[in-house]
């Protein structure tokens, strides 16, 4: 529709601009760091001025994750796609999240259900995983349970069977509202304090990339699953 190619023809020149200014940012951002970090071995432990620097440390590691989202929301790199196995996918994510929801009392479980194989950008599909893992352990209040599951299944799609591989990440955190479902893919929305609300929209647009659909189930106060649907590939 007309509508959509306007949208498309904005999200693209907003991508020449955001790509341009965000890195007219990155590399001030790298120098204010830099100091910091020379200036901070200066200071005494316990001191009113490292605790100041500590601040700003953090601050300027926010404005760095700004943007690195903002980047990859508006330039978005075509996916390189190669069989891989959505188990060894899982187990990554897996190793790499564990220690920072070990951290908040979260428990993490991997269920792995078929050894499924995908035709996908494997550094691509991690970052959707750990976006969805991220909100995951953000929707847990205290303690909870974030799984990670993979499974096949079959859906129809113009009228025809296809089998798929589905890579899962459900949590026991607090749902999501039909009025926050409403705008959840949309760039920037956020619920969060420090959230950039670009995490899912970013994830939408790389499994859209791969051909797949990004599906989810909630109930609130009960928890949130998402759904990675991807064609499974033939291995043959
Ligand atoms: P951000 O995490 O920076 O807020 P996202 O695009 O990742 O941006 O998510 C947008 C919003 O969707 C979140 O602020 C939150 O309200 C909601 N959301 C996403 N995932 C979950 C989840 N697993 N459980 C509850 N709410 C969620
Ligand atoms: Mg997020």
């Amino acid at each position: 529709s007309t509508a959509m190619i306007e949208r498309q023809e904005k999200l693209a020149s907003l991508g020449v601009l955001a790509a341009g200014v965000a890195h007219e940012i990155r590399n001030p951002l790298t120098a204010i760091k830099a100091r910091l970090f020379t200036q901070q071995k200066a200071l005494t432990v316990g001191s009113p001025e490292l605790e100041d620097a500590l601040v700003i440390g953090n601050e300027i590691n926010r404005l760095e994750r700004i943007v690195k989202d903002f980047l990859q929301f508006a330039r978005p790199a075509d996916p390189k796609l190669k069989l891989m196995s959505a188990e060894k996918t899982l187990r990554d994510v897996r190793d790499l999240m564990a220690l920072q929801l070990e951290r908040s009392s979260i428990d993490m479980k991997l269920e792995l259900n078929s050894a499924g194989q995908i035709l996908a950008d494997a550094a691509q599909i991690k970052q959707v995983l750990i976006n969805l893992v991220q909100n995951a352990a953000e929707s847990i209040p205290q303690k909870g349970t974030v799984t990670l599951r993979e499974r096949k299944d079959v859906t129809r799609l113009n009228g025809q069977s296809v089998p798929v591989v589905i890579l899962e990440v459900e949590d026991t955190g607090n749902g999501i509202s039909a009025e926050v479902q409403k705008r959840l893919f949309d760039p920037f929305f956020t619920t969060k304090d420090s959230g950039t609300g670009l995490g899912l929209s970013i994830a939408a647009r790389i499994i859209q990339k791969h051909g797949g659909l990004l599906e989810f189930q909630t109930q609130v106060n009960r928890g949130t699953t998402f759904g990675i649907v991807l064609p499974e590939a033939n291995n043959s």
